[in-house]
């Protein structure tokens, strides 16, 4: 998918920034937080075709949308998360909400419910999880009761109740996942349909801007011209589709609020002075609070944009992808986001600093559209049968990518990508061999570990190409340290954790495993990480210069 060209892409962009400027600065949003208010005339600017016009970003130009891809997508999800998480939510569930019409629905529905969304700039409200149904929607108990006229479905019943829907209490089109007589399938429901109601909003630790409502849905009359698709039994397969798309965008929420709170932080830490001199001089806090994760975070930026081009060249599926980058961003974004707090020591801890509230957003990132551990059990599931089709050398041909980029270009760390993806290969061998995948947490853990080995190819990749991407804010030399850095962690962190999983999981001798992973590798990729940090210390106070922060 083509998408916008690089200059209306930046006229979005710089849009949104403006009026996040305008009208969204810290004092604005702690005061919506505490009030836990749908802030109802800012999204009413964010919707209005004529200020920013958020909503039409990832609608078709056919459909009165701006025709967005994947690519305008993430760096519009970045850039609104990077204001307000609770905003992007909001956001985002309107892109989410129409997923099942644009994956599922035929063009006539296409045509009428997407330019309808799009002329009446109305929110979407996407209503799948149920109080019983999270995780494992396929134990939703939402039912679709055939409507018969003779021998002709006319419409469907629905009866039940969905929980925690964002835009559940503001939304002008709902789309609802239940289960009718062939199957579980997507509903297309309009706000003021009789027997269609929301509850109260949520208290919610964090987004709490974010309209979030159970959904209730008594004797609800639907046309069958309504059920997406208008065939049965599709509903689950629809919601799948959309995996590889939807979850990047959520990754891309997480990149921007973690990299707001490293922000904040290194501003912080030019203006805070300890024994007379500020907190960014002194190594320690710098090479723990801050470095790892801006590092982590930008590997999730490249592995992100990586998916991102593939989904616009047209790649089907890319379900795991999606799984991936938001599984380690959305962790990695948390972890950034309590370590800035950490950085900023007390005034971390209170509301008047900004820190405090993105860490309690940027929880949910790791929860909704797949919690953290189903992303993992995707992951391994996927990559361990790929592993095995690829005769236990899946990992070992990204290896051999990597060393041969490492001879053209010795200066991204794929060298040390390359020593990654080799342990990470002799984990599996070492798993498989010992029959260890009876153990669940092996499947968590190695999903991770995947994680930070694709992540730490992605960004090799990335960082070898002569050109920084349109997206860097750092400068080259700096951006290839924290390729090297990335990859460094993730060789010593895949040797270790494996071993450690390996021999934990049995209880045999599984010091062969020892033998097996190339620890002197491991450690010659850990050569001068430490300069390579200071490197990135330094270019983090270039970037975010000293400034006061709200307090
Ligand atoms: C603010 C907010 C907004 C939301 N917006 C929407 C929305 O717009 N539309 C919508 O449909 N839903 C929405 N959700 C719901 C969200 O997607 C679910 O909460 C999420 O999928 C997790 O489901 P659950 O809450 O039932 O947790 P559960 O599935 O009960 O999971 C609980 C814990 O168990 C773990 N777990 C689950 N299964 C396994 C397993 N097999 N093995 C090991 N561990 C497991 C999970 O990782 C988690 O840690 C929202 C939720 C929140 C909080």
């Amino acid at each position: 998918m083509v998408g916008l060209d690089k200059e209306t892409r930046q006229m979005v962009l710089e849009t949104i920034r403006e009026y996040g400027r305008k009208h969204l600065p810290h004092a604005k949003l702690i005061e919506l937080d505490s009030k836990n208010e749908f802030p109802v005339d800012i999204m009413k600017d964010l919707y209005d075709p004529n200020q920013v016009a958020c909503n039409l970003i990832m609608i078709p130009t056919k459909y009165g949308g701006l025709g967005g891809n994947s690519y305008d997508i993430y760096r519009a999800c970045e850039e609104l998360a990077r204001i307000d998480l609770g905003v992007c939510t909001s956001v985002f569930a309107t892109f989410l909400g129409m997923d099942p019409i644009f994956v599922g629905g035929t063009e006539a529905q296409k045509e009428k419910w997407i330019k309808k969304i799009a002329e009446s700039s109305c929110y979407v409200a996407y209503g799948a999880t149920e109080a019983a149904a999270g995780s494992d929607l396929l134990h939703l108990k939402t039912k679709a009761e055939r409507v018969m006229d003779g021998d002709k479905i006319v419409g469907y019943t629905l009866n039940g109740g969905k929980m925690w829907i964002t835009n559940g209490g503001v939304a002008g089109v709902y789309t609802i996942l239940a289960r009718a007589p062939k199957g579980v399938s997507w509903f297309v429901i309009e706000k003021g349909t009789k027997g269609l109601s929301s509850d109260k909003h949520e208290d919610k630790h964090g987004i709490r801007l974010s309209d979030t409502t159970p959904v209730n849905l008594q004797d609800v009359f639907v046309p069958a011209e309504n059920l997406i698709g208008e065939v049965e039994g599709k509903g689950l397969r629809q919601a799948q589709a959309v995996f590889g798309y939807t979850r990047l965008m959520v990754a891309a929420m997480a990149l921007g609020a973690g990299w707001k709170a490293i922000e904040y932080a290194v501003r912080y830490s030019q203006q805070r002075k300890v024994g007379g001199q500020p907190l960014n001089t002194k190594q320690g806090f710098t090479h723990k609070l801050i470095v790892p994760f801006a590092a982590r975070l930008e590997a999730c930026r490249a592995y992100v944009e990586e998916v991102a081009h593939r989904i616009d060249g047209g790649e089907d599926g890319l379900q795991t992808e999606g799984a991936i980058a938001k599984m380690l961003a959305s962790e990695t974004g948390d972890a950034a986001c309590n370590s800035a707090i950490q950085a900023f020591g007390g005034n971390g801890y209170v509301r008047e600093f900004p820190v405090e509230k993105l860490k309690r957003d940027i929880k949910i990132t790791c929860i909704y559209e797949g919690t953290t551990e189903i992303l993992q059990l995707t992951t391994f599931r996927e990559r361990w049968q790929a592993n095995i089709n690829a005769e236990g050398k899946f990992y070992d041909a990204i290896a051999d990518e990597m060393t041969a980029l490492n001879a053209k270009d010795p200066g991204v760390g794929a060298g040390a990508a390359a020593t990654a993806l080799r342990a990470l290969s002799a984990a599996l061998k070492a798993c498989y061999e010992e029959k260890l995948t009876s153990n669940q947490i092996a499947h968590l853990k190695l999903g991770e570990l995947m994680a930070f080995a694709e992540t730490a190819a992605a960004f090799c990749r990335a960082a070898a190409k002569p050109e920084l991407p349109e997206s860097a804010s750092f400068g080259r030399d700096a951006w290839r340290a924290m390729s090297r850095i990335h990859a460094a962690h993730t060789a010593s962190w895949i040797a270790s954790e494996g071993l450690e999983l390996v021999a934990g999981c049995t209880a045999a001798d599984a010091s062969g495993l020892a033998d097996t992973l190339d620890f002197k590798a491991v450690a010659r990729a850990q050569k001068a990480a430490v300069a390579d940090m200071d490197l990135v210390a330094l270019e983090l106070v270039r970037v975010f210069k000293e400034e006061e922060i709200a307090g």
